[in-house]
């Protein structure tokens, strides 16, 4: 019997372009994926970044609460290679 669980991992990204820095997925992270960006986007906002896309584990808060669609969250299969 195997007690064995792969762990998936999950890369989170932002399309900034189309952020309009609501907040709504930071507040929606329970793993504090993501942050303000230090730069404005070209519509003049703060975007928010997926700066700790390590941390995902997949629940897709961000992407339900998203009014900009602008969250793509991927399953990476297999352990990401460092
Ligand atoms: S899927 Fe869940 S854990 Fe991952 S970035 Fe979105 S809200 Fe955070
Ligand atoms: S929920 Fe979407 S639009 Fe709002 S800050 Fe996050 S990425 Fe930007």
């Amino acid at each position: 019997m195997s007690t064995t669980e792969s762990k998936k991992s999950y890369v989170t990204t932002v399309e900034e372009a189309l952020c309009k820095a609501c907040g709504y997925c930071a507040e929606s992270c329970p793993k504090d994926v993501f942050e303000p960006a230090d730069h404005l986007n070209e519509q003049g906002y703060t975007p928010f970044v997926a700066a700790h896309t390590e941390n995902c584990i997949g629940c897709l808060n961000c992407l339900a609460l998203c009014p900009d669609f602008a969250i793509t969250v991927e399953e990476a299969e297999g352990a990401a290679a460092k």
